[in-house]
């Protein structure tokens, strides 16, 4: 039995691609390894968001060549396989195949073809027609939270953004097949579903199959409101694209208890001139329309955000507005970026003309801001009673678990082994900048 040790690097779609490469190659009798000592195979599952991409796959392969085994089979998958291809070969030493986004239901073929005829195996093909999404209870990065995705690729072509060219377009999955999905996860235990996507809210299927019996002013929101209806504890979606942001998404949320109170929607600017220049396909005023819709609701929905600082051409007036517009949303959690170009973007071939220190000084300067916003928002948990799935032992201690609110939040608190994969009532009795410390009442 050949053993094959998965690695997974990037955003949740990676992390569910891994998932369904190792069901799938379980049940074509490889043994799945958790750690690479001794794999006949490693597959190194990339992410090309971040800088150096190619850098680092290169780092990492030395390392594997250079670890206790000496030739296990090497393959690359993800967004740097299917952005660079066969051109793999020649630039890192040591890959035998390269396997694109759409092409991981054949991954088993591709091994047994270096097997077979050596090194050198690419796969950039489509997805099988017939694919399974399925992902065995064993494979999940999780017993008790399990990622689903609705959407696969992006038509949206934002300047700076490499993923409309790793993942292709839009495809949306049949509701029939994620609501199958959804009450098998929650047969085998699982509380809480991710629905994932590089835009979960531009979901459009090709039938409404599964949804007739739903309302709702979008699919997505047709959707949601399907998806609920199953009865799983907790239901969490990521990412929202501003644009397709329909309030209907907000009513579906306050109709159904187990939508969560969290809304993930990257704005990336705080000025009308950037965003046109970053096609992100929204005004400040438009997101702010959303922002308000989901500050006046009933439920307390925790709002997180992207931000990219010194995208070419921000004046200090344009970062100026996006400290501003930080202020008036207050968002409950902010990833921000110093820009910097990917090949193979429009926005790289716009000068790169925000210098470096100058970028530096904008994201600290807005870190601070967002800092400031982000513990003054958090102090509104202490002393409330929140709802806390127990996802495994926490890392400082054995005898304290660590979970995610419904919010979203990191929550840490003492408890025995017995909670693990409850959802507890948890009293906040300590907040941090990003997490909460809680007791079990
Ligand atoms: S919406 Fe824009 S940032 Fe998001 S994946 Fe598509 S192109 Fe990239």
């Amino acid at each position: 039995m050949k053993r094959v040790y998965l690695e997974t690097f990037g955003c949740q779609m990676n992390v569910s691609d891994s998932e369904r490469v190792a069901t799938s190659l379980a049940q074509k009798g490889f043994e799945i390894a958790d750690s690479e000592d001794n794999a006949d195979i490693i597959l190194i599952n990339t992410c090309s968001v971040r800088e150096k991409a190619e850098q680092k796959l290169y780092t990492r392969v030395g390392e594997v060549r250079a670890g206790k085994r000496q030739k296990p089979v090497v393959g690359v998958m993800g967004c740097v396989a299917q952005l660079e291809g066969e051109t793999l070969f020649n630039k890192i030493q040591g890959i035998d195949m390269v396997i694109g986004t759409r092409a991981v239901g054949r991954v088993a073929e591709a091994i047994e073809n270096v097997f077979d005829y050596g090194s050198g195996y690419s796969d950039l093909g489509e997805r099988d027609p017939e694919y399974d999404w399925t992902v065995a209870e064993e494979q999940r990065h999780s017993p008790y939270v399990a990622f689903i995705p609705i959407i696969e690729g992006c038509n949206k072509f934002c300047t700076y953004c490499i993923v409309p060219f790793s993942r292709g377009r839009e495809v949306s999955l049949p509701a029939s097949e994620i609501i199958r999905q959804v009450l098998e996860h929650r047969r085998s235990g699982v509380k809480e579903i991710h629905l994932i996507g590089q835009n979960v809210n531009s979901y459009r299927p090709k039938t409404e199959s599964g949804l007739e019996s739903f309302s709702g002013k979008t699919p997505f929101s047709r959707l949601l409101r399907a998806v609920a209806a199953t009865g799983i504890e907790r239901i969490k979606f990521n990412t929202s694209f501003p644009r397709d942001f329909h309030p209907d998404i907000v009513d579906a949320i306050e109709e159904n208890e187990n939508l969560c109170n969290w809304v993930h929607l990257p704005v990336q600017s705080g000025s009308d001139r950037v965003l046109k220049a970053m096609r992100r396909l929204h005004t400040i005023e438009s997101y702010f329309k959303r922002i308000d819709r989901l500050k006046a609701s009933s439920r307390d929905i925790s709002l997180t955000t992207d931000i990219i600082v010194g995208f070419p051409g921000e004046t200090e007036e344009d970062f100026e507005n996006t400290v501003r517009m930080v202020e008036y949303c207050e968002f409950d959690s902010a990833y921000i970026f110093k820009y910097s170009p990917r090949p193979g973007t429009p926005a790289y071939e716009m000068p790169d003309d925000v210098p470096n220190e100058e970028k530096t000084r904008r994201f600290r300067s807005l870190e601070a801001v967002q800092r400031a916003i982000q513990s003054r928002r958090m102090q509104r948990y202490l002393g409330r009673s929140i709802s806390v799935l127990a996802e495994k032992h926490s890392a400082r201690s054995s005898e304290h678990l660590t979970g995610h609110s419904t919010c979203h939040r990191v929550v840490n608190f003492p408890a025995s082994d017995d909670m693990l994969g409850k959802i507890i009532d948890v009293t906040v009795t300590g907040v941090k900048t990003n997490s909460l410390f809680g007791e079990v009442k």
